[in-house]
């Protein structure tokens, strides 16, 4: 593992890192600044007694504070990964006490709306550098949290216009060394093409596992016992953190809202050609599918092992 993420940086990147929300993401974040050397301190900040707690126990930082206010004193890197509704509220206590020069960022699945949260509440002596790393797990909590969770995955950097070009390179070889491919786009953008990979898709697996757990006759048996097909893979995106998926519908509508018309809209033409026994254009619409699966799993994001890549209960 340490192989693949590279031996430790020399000298840190960042003299103090705070992370504030230390779950699923923050505790990666920490465990991949703490193997590559990427800061010297890191502080954390939880508002969950029970993760503070976890944090402690799994040494993951320096120093652990129930106040995100307390946390960000002398850091010149500062993350927010809490879940995205709660981004107004964090930068509103951290503001006053942010130094001159730091670097703020967050993890938040969505960026329009972060920017807009966060931005009036933050002085105007700081670097904002919003980033979204395209990488997770249906996990949550600290001990959820590896260290190549963001290894050979993107993120993604969406510095608002005329952000200061010194700190954007920074945080760009921060999230480097922690192992992602990093790519920089507009916030509107990011909003989009995220509703098209990855809301969406959310929502519909949260659709279907939900009808068919309407279905209670169905569901009392042949779900569960029959769930090796397609239906299991959408209960694993299902089963994703409820809090973070609902702030990300909440704040993404208009992006997530424009996909899914788009979507009804082919729904009905796919329902049309089951209807009307319209075997070529089925034929036709699974094989250019079929083509884009090849095209993520030849670009590194996904692997061609059958089951995607499911451990075989028996190694
Ligand atoms: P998580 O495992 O639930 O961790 C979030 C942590 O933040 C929890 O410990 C939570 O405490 C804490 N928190 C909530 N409000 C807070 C506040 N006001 N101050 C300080 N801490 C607070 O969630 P996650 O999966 O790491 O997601 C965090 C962020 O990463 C979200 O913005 C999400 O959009 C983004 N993200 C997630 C993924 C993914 O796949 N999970 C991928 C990319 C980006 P409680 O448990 O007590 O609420």
């Amino acid at each position: 593992m340490a192989e693949r993420l590279g031996p430790p940086l020399a000298d840190p990147l960042f003299a103090r890192l705070a992370i504030i929300g230390c779950g699923l993401i923050g505790s990666s974040i920490a465990r991949v600044a703490r193997r590559k050397n990427l800061a010297r301190d890191i502080v954390v900040a939880d508002i969950s007694p029970n993760v503070r707690a976890r944090v402690e126990a799994l040494a993951l930082a320096d120093r652990v504070t129930a106040d995100p206010c307390d946390s960000v004193t002398g850091a010149d890197l500062v993350i927010v990964c809490a879940p995205v509704g709660a981004n107004a509220t964090i930068a509103e206590s951290i503001g006053p006490a942010l130094a001159p020069g730091a670097i703020v960022s967050d993890v938040g699945s969505v960026k329009g709306a972060v920017v807009t949260a966060m931005a009036p509440h933050l002085p105007k002596h700081v670097y904002f550098i919003p980033a979204h790393p395209v990488a997770g797990t249906e996990q949550s909590g600290p001990d959820a949290g590896f260290a190549t969770l963001f290894h050979g995955r993107w993120c993604i950097l969406t510095p608002p216009e005329g952000a200061n070009e010194a700190a954007v390179a920074k945080l760009h070889r921060f999230w480097s060394e922690a192992g992602s491919n990093v790519e920089t786009m507009g916030a509107q953008h990011h909003d989009l093409v995220l509703a098209i990979t990855s809301h969406v898709p959310h929502l519909i697996a949260y659709n279907i596992v939900g009808t068919a757990d309407d279905l209670a006759q169905v569901t009392q048996s042949e779900v569960i016992k029959f769930s090796a097909g397609g239906f299991r893979d959408f209960t694993r995106i299902a089963a994703s953190d409820p809090t973070m998926w609902r702030d990300v519908f909440l704040n993404n509508k208009d992006a997530v809202l424009e996909v899914l018309g788009r979507f009804t809209e082919d729904l009905s033409a796919l329902q049309r050609m089951i209807r009307w026994g319209d075997g070529d254009g089925l034929f036709n619409l699974f094989t250019r599918t079929r083509a884009i699966r090849r095209s993520i799993v030849e670009s590194g994001q996904e692997t061609a092992a059958p089951d995607f890549g499911r451990r075989d209960p028996d190694q």
